[in-house]
Order: C-alpha cells, then sequence, then structure tokens
C-alpha cells in the first residue's frame, strides 16, 4: 500500500526502535524519567524556549496551550479552518471555556490586519479577547507556510495589547525546512508553540508544548487533570529525540515529493490545483472537474494500492512523509489519473 493519506502513518525507523528498547526510564510524573526529562531539555535548546512539556498527542498539547494563555470566558482567535476548531472535538470550548472566533482565508495564513478587527472591544459589553491562535503549517489549506516577518507582527501587536500568541506548530518542522529558517527563529515571538513528533517527524507517539518555565509548570498540572500524567514514557521519549534530531534533515525530500504529486496532479483533466502553492508535504485538488466522487474515486484507488482520502466536498488530500518515496508518488499518480481518466 502506498499509504499518502497523512503524514500520521509514519512507522518508527530502526534506530527508534533499537533507541526504544535500550531506553532509560524511570516515573514521569515523578519528573524522574532522565530520558524524557532529556527530551523536553533538548527541545527547549531547540525552540529558544525556557521549557517544554511532552504530551500523548498533539489535539492535548494544543488543548493545554489555548488553556494556560486564556481565562474561561475569554475569546481566542483563530483561522476558520484551524485544527483547533475542525478536530479537537471543541475542546476550546469544553476544557478552556473559550470561545472561537473565527477568520476566513484564502490560504490560512492570518494577518495583523485582519485578526485586529475581529478583537472585543474593552468594557461592560464583551468578553475579552486574550488569544491569538495560528497554525503552521496550516494543513486544512494545503501545508501553507507563514512569513516570519508575518508571526513578527501579529505577536508584537498582540503583546502590546497584553494578548498571548499560541502556535499549533504540529507541523513547524516541515514550515522550517519549506523557508530554511531554525524552528527557534519562526516560534522566537509566540508565547506559546506545540509540535508533533508523530507526524513527519516519524515518533510513534507524542507531542511538544513549549514556552516560559512558568507557563510550562501550569500546563504540566492540566496535563494531569486531562488524564495525561504517564509513567515510564522514556520509551517514546526515545524515540522522539531521534524524531527531533535526525529527522527534520528528511523533510525536504517529502516536500519535493509533494510538488512532485502536485504537477502530476495538476495534468489530469478536471483536477483543479495550483502546483505553486504546495511548499511543504501536503497536497490538496479539487476533483470537481472530472465528475468523480471522491469516496469512490478512493475506494477504487485502495483496490489498486493506494490511499488517498477526501476531505468534504469534491476536495481530496495527499501527504507525503518518510514511508514514501518518489517512486511511490510516480506510481500513485499513475494510478490516479488512471481511476479518473474518463471513460
Ligand atoms: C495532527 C494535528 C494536530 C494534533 O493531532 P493529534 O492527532 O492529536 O496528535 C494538531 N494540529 C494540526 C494542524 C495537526 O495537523
Amino acid at each position: 500500500m502506498i499509504d499518502l493519506r497523512s503524514d500520521t502513518v509514519t512507522k518508527p525507523t530502526e534506530a527508534m526502535r533499537r533507541a526504544m528498547a535500550s531506553a532509560e526510564v524511570g516515573d514521569d510524573v515523578y519528573g524522574e524519567d532522565p530520558t524524557m526529562n532529556l527530551l523536553e531539555a533538548r527541545a527547549a535548546q531547540i525552540f529558544g524556549k525556557e521549557a517544554a512539556v511532552w504530551t500523548p498527542t498533539g489535539s492535548m498539547a494544543n488543548t493545554i496551550g489555548l488553556k494556560v494563555n486564556t481565562t474561561h470566558g475569554d475569546e481566542i482567535i483563530c483561522e476558520a479552518r484551524a485544527h483547533i476548531q475542525d478536530w479537537e472535538f471543541s475542546m476550546a470550548g469544553w476544557f478552556c471555556g473559550c470561545l472561537l472566533r473565527t477568520i476566513e482565508t484564502d490560504d490560512g495564513i492570518l494577518t495583523w490586519d485582519r485578526i485586529e478587527p475581529k478583537l472585543r472591544p474593552d468594557g461592560p459589553h464583551c468578553s475579552p479577547t486574550t488569544l491569538v491562535e495560528l497554525e503552521n503549517t496550516h494543513n486544512m489549506h494545503g501545508g501553507t507556510v507563514y512569513p516570519v516577518a508575518t508571526i513578527g507582527r501579529i505577536c508584537d501587536e498582540a503583546h502590546d495589547r497584553g494578548l498571548k500568541v499560541h502556535m499549533d506548530g504540529a507541523r513547524v518542522f516541515n514550515a522550517a525546512a519549506a523557508i530554511d529558517v531554525p524552528v527557534a527563529e519562526i516560534t522566537a515571538k509566540v508565547d506559546t508553540v506545540s509540535v508533533c513528533l508523530s507526524k513527519g517527524l516519524g515518533a510513534p507517539a507524542g507531542s511538544l508544548l513549549l514556552g516560559r518555565a512558568d507557563t510550562v509548570a501550569k500546563a504540566r498540572r492540566m496535563r494531569k487533570r486531562l488524564g495525561g500524567g504517564m509513567r515510564q514514557v522514556g520509551i517514546l521519549a526515545a524515540a522522539g529525540l531521534i524524531a527531533l534530531e535526525d529527522i527534520p534533515t528528511l523533510l525536504p525530500a517529502d516536500h519535493e515529493n509533494a510538488r512532485l504529486i502536485a504537477d502530476r496532479v495538476s495534468e489530469i483533466p478536471g483536477v483543479s490545483i495550483d502546483p505553486a502553492k504546495v511548499t511543504t508535504n501536503i497536497v490538496i485538488f479539487d476533483i470537481a472537474g472530472t465528475g468523480a466522487n471522491p469516496a469512490a474515486v478512493s475506494q477504487e484507488l485502495k483496490r489498486r494500492g493506494v490511499i488517498i482520502n477526501g476531505i468534504g466536498g469534491t476536495r481530496m488530500r495527499a501527504v507525503t512523509h518518510y514511508d514514501v518515496n518518489r517512486a511511490d508518488c510516480e506510481e500513485a499518480c499513475e494510478i490516479l489519473a488512471e481511476v479518473l481518466r474518463p471513460n
């Protein structure tokens, strides 16, 4: 199977499996897991933040990120197709007690000029806006990347008004690879950032939330509250360390493969996509012009050994990662072209 559903399907590398088997472990709720302590310290260093806390999932890292930056009843601004809005089971409402005020964009990238009019005015009639959330790269807009200057301006203006900024950096290493800038530079001004170790970076599980030491201390209590305080997690941290240190250098290859898919798919009659917009590992294309139905296309693709799913309407999404190589991507495109060929 050539599995292009998501970069979450990556399996741990041989090096990860070896490191996991021999990892030194302890009880992490007591702060005594040496491998986890190393992972969190190393991550803080790489991101240039004071501290980091590991979470079992990216959704939990984001939920905690929203929680530690807000008070019950606040408003949070995010893009309309943000992961926190579409795919995290309303945890902003359910756990944080906050309302998401969303902004529609063409490419997933917010700017301060779009954010400012959405701030709720101070006074007796409105709940305060206290947090801006940015998703980098933006999943449902096709892995789009924030320019560093855009993040800087948003953070400066937000901070001037006493607002915080959280980055959903599930794929921030893809953003860093795409613009060839260290992650620390991308996240320098945000208050908190989450990052997934288990997507393109390949760890079997785990994300991190990074920020100031006092914020991360608070985050640790929230993690326990959510049932995310785990014990001998050094086994997972050992894989996480390799994901963090070694795998980012492989991401440019994923991006080249995504670009190849975008180019090939754009040549299929009836498919619409702007290949120039594909700069990371996510390829979203629209098959409306083929008259085909995404569910039926998925089913036929799967029968022929390729997994690509619909993401609503007539759009479909292919995501590249280290478990598919260039030849796999070429083959997947040939099969897709056959499946979509008018008969
Ligand atoms: C995958 C993802 C997450 C976290 O997902 P989990 O499956 O909970 O690890 C968060 N944000 C974005 C943009 C994602 O793509």
